[in-house]
């Protein structure tokens, strides 16, 4: 009879998103191997582009990607935010005054492409869906669609908002919004001439923004709560497209232009989640030798733009962690796995109040900046956009640490 090999691993994470490649690249840094398992055939690329603050240009200098990124995207220099019902600008914060606050719209291709290029050839593999996680001893023992089997010392759930290794860790289902993100790209042949700023509209019930990438490309992004009717909209780009120039018309028209010059296939459509931050307070962000990073751990509304920024973080902090757990000589198993389990609390109780603080901080922006009754509008156009302005920049001063040192 035939019996099915068994690959054995010290490490392996599960998805090759922002937080996976991050992860696997901190800990390659610090000389300890990983196997990164990636459902897709390829990098999977979900938005165009991302707002990366200061604190995740920290995390990137750490694993060392920092410069290659810096030079295909533009540095922004501000923030302006406008309110469409008053036809006003409402809040500006220029960073130029501000030495070390670094905000750039980064290309997600490029990111992950960026990440994944520093890795050992043969670090990731595609095609490798993990369905069923099993314990085995000290080990865990992943179960792959294609029948693969894979046992490891060290489990890391970087699978995103949908997380199996959040499930067995005991998270429940990231929790609906009900706000959508639609989110696009322009491509133009010439140089766009984009003030290198992100711009931030609100409106009734809806909030947009438009940030340029580098000379040739700007993206934008619009939210809402769609009704029943407007859900139909989700599925067909041409009346989406519609739909959102048109609650963007009085949008300067060389804003606006951006959206207008989007093709229709790219435009993204997302409902926006978030896990409750009790959950955080209350579960495992680790147990025995199994972990979670990324969405995985702390998927959050888009409001901050910092779900990506906080994954970065998440992977210095755990390379680290990690990396010490094996830097003891051989030693008897039971020891080894002491450590690592050491080692993981280490890392939770590390990130366990920072994601919380951002997932709460989203939240409570997303709802002040995306509401339509007309005391949230007023104090938000008359009050509370300085004041949002600042909470955001407040977050993006954190720092993850170098990959030695914390
Ligand atoms: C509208 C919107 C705008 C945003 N804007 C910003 C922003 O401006 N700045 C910012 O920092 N963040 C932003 N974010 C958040 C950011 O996109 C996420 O936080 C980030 O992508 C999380 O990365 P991740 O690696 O944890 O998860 P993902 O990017 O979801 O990666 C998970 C990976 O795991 C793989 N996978 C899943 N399940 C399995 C499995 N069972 N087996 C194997 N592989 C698996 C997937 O294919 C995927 O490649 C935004 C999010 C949204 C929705």
């Amino acid at each position: 009879m035939e019996t099915t090999k068994v690959i054995e691993e010290d490490v392996v994470i599960v998805g090759a998103g922002i937080a996976g490649l991050c992860t696997a690249l901190g800990l390659h840094r610090l000389g300890v191997r990983s196997l990164v398992l990636e459902c897709s055939y390829s990098l999977r690329v979900t938005g165009f582009g991302l707002a990366i603050w200061e604190n995740a240009w920290k995390a990137l200098d750490a694993v060392g990607v920092g410069d290659i990124l810096r030079h295909k995207h533009i540095h922004l220099y501000g923030n302006v935010a406008t309110s469409l019902i008053k036809g006003q600008q409402i809040a500006t914060t220029s960073f130029r005054d501000k030495e070390k606050l670094e905000l750039r719209c980064v290309r997600r291709k490029l990111l992950l492409e960026a990440l994944a290029s520093e890795l050992p050839s043969g670090t990731i593999r595609y095609l490798s869906k993990v369905v069923a996680v099993e314990v085995s001893g000290f080990s865990k023992v992943l179960h792959l669609h294609d029948g693969t089997t894979i046992k490891t010392k060290v489990l890391i759930g970087c699978d995103g908002v949908n997380s199996v290794v959040a499930k067995w860790l005991g998270f429940k289902e990231a929790t609906y919004t009900g706000r959508y993100a639609i989110r696009g790209c322009a491509e133009l042949e010439n140089h766009h001439n984009f003030e290198p700023v992100l711009m931030h509209f609100f409106g009734k019930g809806f909030r947009a923004g438009v940030v340029p990438c580098d000379e040739k490309i700007v993206h934008w992004f619009f939210t809402w709560t769609p009704t029943i009717q407007d859900k139909e909209l989700i599925e067909n780009p041409a009346k989406l497209k519609e739909y959102v120039l048109s609650k963007l018309e009085k949008m300067p028209s060389d804003v606006r232009y951006f959206i207008e010059k989007t093709e229709l296939d790219a435009f993204q459509s997302t409902p926006l989640r978030y896990r409750h931050p009790w959950e955080l307070i209350m579960g495992n962000i680790s147990k025995d030798n199994v972990c979670v990073v990324g969405d995985a751990l702390h998927p959050m509304t888009p409001d901050l733009g910092q779900g990506g920024c906080c994954a970065l973080e998440d992977g210095v902090v755990l390379a680290r962690c990690l990396a010490e757990a094996f830097s003891y000589k051989p030693m008897e198993e039971d020891e080894q796995f002491k450590r690592i389990e050491e080692e993981l609390k280490k890392y939770a109780n590390e990130r366990r109040w920072r994601c919380i603080d951002l997932i709460a901080t989203s939240y409570i922006v997303g709802f002040i900046q995306q509401g339509d009754s007309k005391l949230v509008t007023f104090l938000r156009d008359k009050i509370l956009g300085p004041l949002l302005a600042g909470q955001l920049l407040k977050k993006t001063s954190f720092n993850c640490g170098k990959l030695n040192s914390p």
